[in-house]
């Protein structure tokens, strides 16, 4: 008799792999240098597990934008973003956790047209997403393609700079900490002036004044200071006034265009030694 199978989930990232009888040797997302495997060890687990002590919390952070995050944290801690439309709901990024509530809550809510995520970090359980909202399309950057550990017909990968997911709502791809780090523009958000949801392409520090651009954030590897200028140069391109980072809080109310370009000026003064320790 085969061995029951199960998509093993990696505890350190949250990362869902191809269902099969036994766990893999190990997460190829924890042992890329921008991730890490723990002290005690690579750990997997099942969404069934997950969701026993675990659930889902919703915040609505404005109109038509909610926040969906795991709580008590799993994984690496980041929260989606359901983004609204006249044209159908956008998933941003997305979280190992989905349980039959949240399969309610979404599907009350309109359901999904598409689901993007800003990079691998945050693929997660993409594909039970998909398939729990009639296979909806993943938007992956093609440059990533390689750091995908469970691919699945709805899955497209789009190429380019550009990338409209439904009127009002597109992807950019801004590179840096994956080549194909991806931020989301919604036009309607932020009354209007643009919101930019940016996972941790262009992370939000702590004291929300600033952002930062990393290669690793835990492993604390920068980038080039020209690689950072560059992104910059990307990110000026866009319009909006408001950011939301990958975690609960972690938001640039307002001048969040400014604030990019005050903080790759930071970064790049730094980078050469200019400001005073
Ligand atoms: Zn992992
Ligand atoms: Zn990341």
């Amino acid at each position: 008799m085969p061995l029951r199978e199960e998509s093993f989930v990696c505890m350190t990232c949250g990362t869902q792999y191809p269902p099969a009888a036994s766990a893999p040797a190990a997460c190829r997302t924890c042992t890329d240098e921008r991730q890490y495997v723990p002290a005690p060890g690579q750990r997997w687990t099942t969404l069934a597990q997950i969701a026993v002590g675990h659930r889902n919390a919703f915040q609505q952070l404005e109109p038509n934008l909610f926040g969906i995050g795991t709580t008590p944290t799993f994984g690496i801690g980041q929260r989606a973003l359901l983004v609204r439309t006249p044209h159908g709901n956008v998933l941003w990024d997305c979280i190992t956790l989905l349980d039959e509530a949240t399969i309610a809550i979404i599907t009350a809510l309109g359901g999904l047209a598409a689901i993007a995520i800003s990079h691998p970090h945050y693929y997660s359980s993409m594909v039970a997403w998909s398939r729990a909202f009639d296979n909806a399309p993943i938007l992956l950057h093609a440059a990533d393609r390689d750091h995908v550990m469970r691919p699945d017909a709805a899955i497209e990968y789009w190429e380019g700079a550009t990338r409209e997911v439904v009127p009002g709502v597109t992807l950019t791809q801004v590179g840096g900490h994956f080549a194909g780090s991806t931020v989301l523009q919604w036009d309607a958000g932020a009354e209007g002036r643009g919101a930019l949801l940016t996972g941790d392409t262009v992370q939000v520090v702590p004291d929300r004044q600033f952002v930062g651009f990393m290669r690793s954030y835990p492993n604390l590897i920068p980038l080039p200071p020209q690689e950072v200028a560059r992104m910059a140069a990307v990110l000026d391109a866009r319009r909006f006034d408001r950011i939301y980072g990958a975690w609960w809080d972690f938001h640039i109310e307002r001048d969040a265009h400014a604030v990019v370009q005050a903080s790759a000026a930071r970064y790049a003064a730094w980078s050469r030694g200019m400001l005073r320790a």
